[in-house]
């Protein structure tokens, strides 16, 4: 199994919620998403999604999970982190 590698005891270049100071809960949320979903029609009369496409029309904001604090401007740093 592969397992990834966390530096602990750094303090620096992690998002921190300026209100709070929570570090480790935040949430997305997106305005005027159409979702496209694929389906397709068994036998049986059963349905199996194929795929789905998110197209994000309208802002993206991030908030802090703890305190809800709107913490967008950190977004563009949040997505760089995503792994
Ligand atoms: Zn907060």
């Amino acid at each position: 199994m592969k397992k990834l590698q966390i530096p602990t005891g750094q303090t620096t270049g992690r998002l921190v919620c300026p209100e709070c100071s929570n570090d480790k809960d935040f949430f997305e949320i997106a305005d005027d998403v159409i979702v496209t979903s694929h389906y397709v029609q068994n036998d049986d009369g059963s349905f199996t999604p194929e795929e789905s496409d998110t197209e994000i029309l309208g802002e993206i904001r991030l908030y802090c999970g703890s305190c809800n604090a709107d913490v967008t401007h950190f977004h563009k740093y949040f997505l760089e982190m995503i792994f």
